[in-house]
């Protein structure tokens, strides 16, 4: 489980970009960050990632705060827009450069490495480096580099962004499968309504570092809480 309370970040005396935001994400729940360029939502994975400290609040994971610990001390995995693999690496050490840094037993990584390699269909991919990739492929070795290391929570940052349309839909649905079948809470972050529609079991909408809804999707939609929020999702007025 990941408690946010009362967290806030501010930069400098104009830039508040998280306003004293606190929400909850339990075990099995798909829980997205929704809300206009700027709103904060990357901001709020770097604190739950230990990226940023934050001004004030803090952050819990099963119920121990974890605020001040450096990311490395954090079991949490993150997936980044720009997917962030290392060039010089294979797919295979990329995958298992997390579990390395981490000094997890050598038969332990094979072990892992080969059920996600499984789980995702990478076995023609592995002696590959990133460059020899697709958007699409890149997008999978980041997500496989993230399963292996079986963190209390996974955060994704807008991880369909840079990817074509019809790509996008079918990346969407595979996560959606991929993440319905697992019980850590993931944290998701998108400008995009129908991708929060379709994979969340809640949805978060922020707007200028506030929380404005924290709701089920069906919810967020045919009972928007303010003119923001109906605005934004384009709810039936
Ligand atoms: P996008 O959808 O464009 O990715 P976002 O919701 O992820 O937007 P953030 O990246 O969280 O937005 O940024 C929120 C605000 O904080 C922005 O105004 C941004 O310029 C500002 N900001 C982010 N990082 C810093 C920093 N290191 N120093 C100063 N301001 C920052
Ligand atoms: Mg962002």
């Amino acid at each position: 489980k990941l408690e946010l309370v009362d967290l806030r970040k501010q930069f400098n005396a104009k830039v508040v970009p998280v306003k004293n935001v606190s929400l909850s994400v339990g075990s099995g729940e798909f829980l997205t960050l929704l809300g206009p360029s700027g709103c904060g939502k990357s901001t709020i994975l770097r604190l739950i990632a230990g990226l940023e400290q934050p001004t004030s609040g803090q952050v819990l994971i099963n119920g121990k705060d974890v605020s001040r610990l450096s990311p490395g001390d954090r079991n949490i995995a993150m997936v980044f827009q720009s997917y962030a693999l290392y060039p010089h690496m294979t797919v295979r050490e990329n995958i298992a450069s997390g579990l390395k840094l981490r000094k997890t037993p050598s038969g332990e990584i094979q072990t892992r490495i080969q059920d996600v390699t499984d789980f995702l269909g990478l076995h023609d991919l592995m002696d590959r480096k990133p460059g020899q990739l697709s958007g699409g492929q890149r997008q999978r070795v980041a997500v496989a580099r993230t399963l292996v290391r079986r963190p209390d929570v996974f955060l994704l940052d807008e991880p369909l962004s840079n990817l074509d349309a019809l790509l996008r839909e079918h990346v969407r649905a595979e996560l959606k499968q991929l993440f319905g079948t697992q019980n850590t809470p993931v944290v998701y972050v998108t400008h995009d309504q129908t991708e929060a529609m379709t994979l969340s079991t809640r949805v978060a909408v922020l707007n200028n570092g506030y929380l404005q809804q924290l709701d089920a999707p069906e919810r967020i939609y045919m009972e928007p809480a303010n003119r923001f929020v109906a605005g934004f999702i384009g709810s039936p007025q």
